[in-house]
């Protein structure tokens, strides 16, 4: 790419950021949750149908695909790229004292896909000028219900892949300082199952333990047991969590009662690694059950799988950042990695792609808090960072 189309980009994107802004601010004073983007998603049909797209809505119930077609030929014959966003927001209750926080109660844009969304509408506004450019299609991909239900999958599943040859999109990170980009191939977001245990054993009275089968003492022993997953089953070099996070039990001091509830999740970052956990869990919760008279039954459900990055397509990404900020600019080692999960796996599982970060934080804007947390902001100069990249991706993907 000449540096005269390298400015030509960047005036491009210059001139679109107070809408791009606007467009990010709206959409964060209406959060809407899980499978509830209504409004998120009429505007993101409108804006589509607007640039002259074939719109689909409705897949997977709010999610809106948009399908800008190249000048190099019909679908089918020539290739075509899917950029992905999430549009949902999550059950917190914003603390931010931003003028344009949520205005509904309880919800809250506190993950950043409000600029996710934003951010490929953008995308979509600059490509549809330049679609002369384009020899082949771009696929604008806006999913509902990234946070816990999960969206990718359904969309999947009713044909929102359907004759797309690779995918890419991106996640804003909070604590990666605004103006670094993240990418890397293979795994760079965990799979994330929940667990259910039922420990059985058999109530009677707290001071004759000798006529029961203690199942809070079966527990205490499942989990300190399940520790060996990680300490001991796993290689240092491959990353998992065995996490159990609630436990329930008993009505009084003096009984023992019949059952005992736990509840917690599992992360992997590989589909080996995933798998194996997933059957040792059963098999020591199982086991330590049955040695002390008891037994154990295990759920392992709602799973996402790991997000693993096709390398080639990861080197586009690379090439695209690298021109955007500057290769020092650019991380590529383990800091990136998280244990956190995301339904963009499903769509990798179905066409090599790459998923990468763009970081978001800053000091001095207050944009330093977590992810999920109800102080979350990110620094809005990360949203032309984002559009360019992906941007110039698309270029050169499609050149
Ligand atoms: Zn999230
Ligand atoms: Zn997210």
């Amino acid at each position: 790419m000449s540096v005269s189309q390298d400015d030509r980009l960047k005036a491009e994107i210059d001139e679109r950021v107070p809408d791009l802004v606007a467009m990010r601010r709206d959409l964060h004073e209406h959060p809407e949750t899980a499978f509830e983007e209504v409004r998120t998603s009429a505007i993101v049909a409108q804006r589509l149908r607007a640039l002259g797209f074939a719109v689909q809505t409705g897949i997977a119930q709010t999610g809106v695909v948009g399908l800008l077609q190249g000048s190099g030929g019909a679908e089918g014959d020539v290739k075509t790229l899917a950029i992905r966003a999430d549009m949902d927001a999550l059950p917190i209750h914003e603390l931010t004292a931003v003028d344009y926080r949520s205005q509904i109660d309880g919800k809250m844009h506190a993950c950043g896909h409000d600029g996710h969304t934003s951010i490929a509408l953008t995308v979509a506004d600059i490509l549809s000028k330049r679609r002369a450019e384009l020899k082949g299609n771009v696929k604008f991909i806006f999913q509902p219900a990234e946070e816990s239900i999960g969206g990718a999958e359904p969309m999947v599943q009713q044909g929102a892949m359907q004759g797309v040859d690779n995918i890419i999109g991106l996640h804003l990170i909070s604590n990666q300082p605004v103006g670094r980009v993240g990418v890397r191939a293979g795994s760079v977001f965990a799979s994330a199952d929940k667990l259910k245990f039922v420990v059985h054993g058999k109530g009677g009275h707290g001071g004759m333990p000798q006529t029961a089968v203690d199942p809070i003492v079966i527990a205490a022993y499942i989990i300190t047991a399940l520790q060996v997953l990680v300490s001991r089953e796993s290689s240092p070099f491959s990353p998992a969590v065995v996490t159990i996070g609630m436990i329930n039990a008993g009505t009084a001091s003096n009984i023992i009662p019949e059952y005992v509830e736990m509840h917690g999740t599992m992360r992997a970052f590989t589909a080996t690694q995933r798998a194996y956990l997933e059957r040792r869990i059963q098999e020591i919760a199982g086991g330590v059950a049955l040695a002390m008279g008891g037994s154990c039954e295990v759920e392992v459900f709602d799973g996402c799988p790991p997000c693993v990055n096709d390398p080639v397509m990861t080197e586009l990404v690379y090439q695209a950042a690298a021109t955007t900020v500057g290769e020092q600019a650019v991380d590529t080692g383990e800091d990136i990695l998280t244990t956190g999960a995301d339904d963009m796996s499903y769509f990798l599982n179905t066409v090599p792609g790459c998923y990468f970060i763009v970081g978001a934080q800053n000091q001095e804007k207050e944009a330093i808090y977590p992810h999920h947390h109800p102080r979350f902001n990110i620094d809005e100069d990360a949203l032309p960072i984002a559009v360019e990249v992906l941007t110039r991706a698309a270029l050169d993907y499609l050149k």
